[in-house]
């Protein structure tokens, strides 16, 4: 491949990892970045302190070879650790094996290894505290933060790794004539740092993921390695009772988490000043079309397929876009205009079928996880995955442990849960099965997609 002049703009977590990915090819990559750096400079790790890293993300880090650097950050989370009202506390394991567990980093320490491997890859410059303006993609406009001045800057190709928000996607659009459609979430939510006991010891289960399910909203807990948790309230944001609007005095916020999460609030300090100190967040799902113009640009993550977070798959699935887009590239070297076309060819549906089953997810989180009859399927799934685990994998297990096309994942999903439903029709307990029809229904279901 002849080495080329590149841009990428934000080094946040796709970013930064394809930073390394085009260094290592012997790219010469300049990459701008508004935020300062965050390696030298503390600030806050924007949306989400911690988030979880499972399979895709994983073997796209393993792709750089990065993985020996990121093992130190992770905390193993086991399963979903469930907080009813009554303050009882269920396991719900998330896979059949030992090993199926995900992990709990945090985005600053993930996205410093990031940098770090970017700089050591080759021909790599960082520009830190430059935020893209507008321009075009033959010349990009560029705000110095530091000197407050503008300029503009040749990029050669680009590579617009710029989030959900993205300016680059806005030039990238104008050229390829594609469209995006960013829809709101009508639940935005409030990020809650639980401390260390003083002893230093954690105040909750740091192998797990918590969920205290409570219907129309959750708070969820992962930890840090501090021993910290970081807690996300995912709630309506507008509405007279439970929502973040509404939530805007200590004495509403005492008496909601009081009645609802009164586990947590005995455990939480200063929880009113906690919660009034911190921002609001807001999600959405970002659907876009035409993610490349020829061969001078192309979008990726966030930029292009923004999700809400409840698979805990938008890092993950950025990661992985990553290694489809060098796989594109790398088939056609010389030729990246037809890259980059067959990057968002192979990858939209897949990145559409996540977005989907993110926004599927944030009712069973927040409800499902409650009900009898979901936890009666869930037991069945990992029954019928402990038998035949060749044929039959629980659509989390085929999102967070395999890397099957995310497409393959739901479709299966969907003929899995056909299977779930009439085995678990007029019956309360997996003991009750009828396993010879649970075998017939099996045989159907076809093996070789579940093998990756
Ligand atoms: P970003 O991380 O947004 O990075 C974009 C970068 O570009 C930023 O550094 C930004 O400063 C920079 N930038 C933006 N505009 C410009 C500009 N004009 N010029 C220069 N630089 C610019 N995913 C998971 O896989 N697991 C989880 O558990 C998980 N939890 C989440 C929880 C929450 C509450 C939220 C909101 C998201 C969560 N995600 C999770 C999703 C994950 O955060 C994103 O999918 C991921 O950050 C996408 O990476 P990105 O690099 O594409 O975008």
């Amino acid at each position: 491949m002849t080495p080329k002049d590149v841009t990428v703009v934000g080094a946040g977590l796709a970013g930064a990892m394809l930073c390394g990915f085009l260094g290592r090819r012997g790219h010469r990559v300049t990459a701008f970045e508004s935020r300062p750096d965050l390696r030298t400079t503390d600030i806050d790790a924007g949306r989400s302190i911690n988030l979880a890293l499972a399979a895709r993300g994983i073997a796209a880090l393993d792709d750089l070879g990065l993985m020996g650097d990121v093992e130190p950050l992770l905390t193993p989370m086991r399963g979903r650790l469930i907080h009813d009202r009554d303050g009882s506390e269920t396991l719900q394991p998330y896979g059949s094996r030992p090993d199926e567990v995900i992990y709990s980093v945090s985005r600053s320490d993930l996205n410093a290894v990031l940098l770090n491997a970017a700089g050591a890859s080759g021909d790599v410059t960082i520009r830190f505290e430059q935020r893209c303006t507008g321009g075009d993609l033959g010349s990009l406009r560029f705000r110095d933060y530091r000197s407050e001045t503008e300029y503009d800057h040749h990029p050669g190709t680009v590579f617009g790794a710029d989030g959900a928000n993205s300016r680059i996607r806005d030039l990238v659009l104008a050229a390829s004539g594609g469209t995006v459609t960013i829809d709101p979430l009508d639940h935005g939510y409030k990020e809650l740092t639980l401390p260390a006991a003083p002893d230093g010891r954690p105040l909750l289960d740091p192998n797990a993921l918590h969920i205290w399910p409570r219907g129309g909203f959750m708070l969820i807990a992962l930890a840090n390695l501090d021993c910290s948790f970081t807690c996300t309230l995912f709630i309506a944001t507008q509405g007279p009772d439970a929502s973040l609007e509404a939530l805007d005095s200590p004495e509403q916020v005492e008496t909601f988490f009081g009645h609802h999460f009164p586990d947590f609030a005995t455990l939480m300090p200063d929880l009113a000043a906690e919660y009034l100190g911190k921002p609001d967040g807001a999600l959405a799902t970002v659907r876009c079309t035409g993610w490349s113009a020829g061969d001078r640009a192309v979008i990726l993550g966030d930029a292009a397929h923004a999700i809400v977070p409840f698979h805990g798959q938008g890092m993950n699935a950025a990661f992985e876009s990553c290694t489809v887009l060098m796989d594109a590239m790398d088939r056609h070297p010389e030729d990246w205009g037809t890259a980059f076309a067959e990057f968002e060819a192979v990858r939209k549906a897949d990145v559409d079928a996540i977005a989907d089953m993110a926004l599927e997810n944030y009712i069973e989180m927040r409800d499902s996880v409650r009900d009898e009859r979901y936890v009666l399927k869930r037991r069945l799934a990992l029954e019928l995955e402990r038998r035949w685990p060749d044929r039959f994998v629980p659509r989390y297990s085929l999102v967070m442990f395999r890397t099957i096309p995310y497409a393959e994942a739901q479709r299966r999903a969907q003929r899995q849960a056909a299977v779930l439903d009439r085995l678990t029709a007029g019956v309360d307990r997996v003991e009750d099965i009828d396993f010879d029809l649970a075998a017939r229904l099996v045989a159907d279901l076809h093996p070789e997609e579940v093998a990756r």
